[in-house]
């Protein structure tokens, strides 16, 4: 179970309605009965329910169980798309161990907003079911143009453009440990200038997903595939 609050020995966690009701209710545990819990930061940790109640409880942390497992530094980028094909995105990179998920805004992109809230929860979500205990920052929608201005140092983009031929292999030149990002485009895909751009970055690596046009959800999942074998950890 996800929660919030700083977890540690002998620590106690309180349970606001939705837990207790997902605990008590669905799960029917009870005072005496144990769960596990991750907050993202402390790893993840064993604890007693002391109190059972309908719209709280609490818990008591007995032992940690793992040690927080960060991911590798890799960010995903993405122009949000529709609702559903959003949402299995985040969840997907959340699944995959993205670091950070950011959608960004280009020339062609659909939508103008996001519900970060909403994207934020299938992060936690995705993480819960994979046994994770980190979980992504899901990040405030972003103009791509001022994402690159503002790029940090020393961070490597992996940018997925189905215009380009030939396959990954430039990638695996570098060596694991870097932080990356990974970038893939709206249903349009990227303007004739955000190609230019992009593609005469220094820190910026065009890649292939193959010689079919792939919707933005799937590029998304096969370029973190690619990514994981060439250089992840
Ligand atoms: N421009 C295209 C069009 O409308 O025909 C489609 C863009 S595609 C649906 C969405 C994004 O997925 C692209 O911007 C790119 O980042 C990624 N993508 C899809 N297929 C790809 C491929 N074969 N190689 C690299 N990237 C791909």
């Amino acid at each position: 179970l996800y929660v919030e609050h700083p977890l540690g020995d002998g620590q106690s966690v309180p349970l606001d309605r939705d837990q207790a009701h997902y605990l008590f209710g669905v799960m029917r545990l009870a005072v005496g009965g144990q769960v596990l819990l991750f907050n993202g930061r402390d790893g993840e940790w064993l604890a007693d329910v002391e109190q059972a109640g309908k719209r709280a409880g609490v818990l008591a942390c007995v032992q940690q169980t793992k040690p927080l497992q960060m991911p590798p530094d890799l960010w995903l980028l993405f122009a949000p798309i529709k609702k559903a094909r959003t949402d299995f995105i985040v969840e997907k990179a959340a699944e995959m161990g993205a670091a950070r998920i950011v959608p960004v805004q280009t020339e062609f992109t659909n939508s103008e907003r996001i519900r970060q809230d909403r994207l934020q929860a299938h992060a936690v979500e995705a993480a819960e079911q994979c046994g994770g205990t980190y979980v992504p920052e899901v990040a405030e929608l972003q103009k791509l143009d001022r994402l690159l201005d503002d790029w940090p140092d020393g961070r490597q983009l992996m940018f997925c453009d189905e215009a380009e031929v030939g396959a990954a292999k430039r990638l695996a030149s570098n060596t694991p440990g870097q932080p990356w990002a990974i970038l893939i485009g709206p249903e349009g895909g990227f303007s004739d200038r955000e190609r230019a751009r992009l593609s005469a970055l220094h820190f910026a690596y065009v890649v292939s997903l193959g010689p079919r046009i792939l919707r933005a959800d799937t590029a998304a999942v096969a370029a973190m595939t690619i990514w994981q074998q060439a250089l992840g950890d």
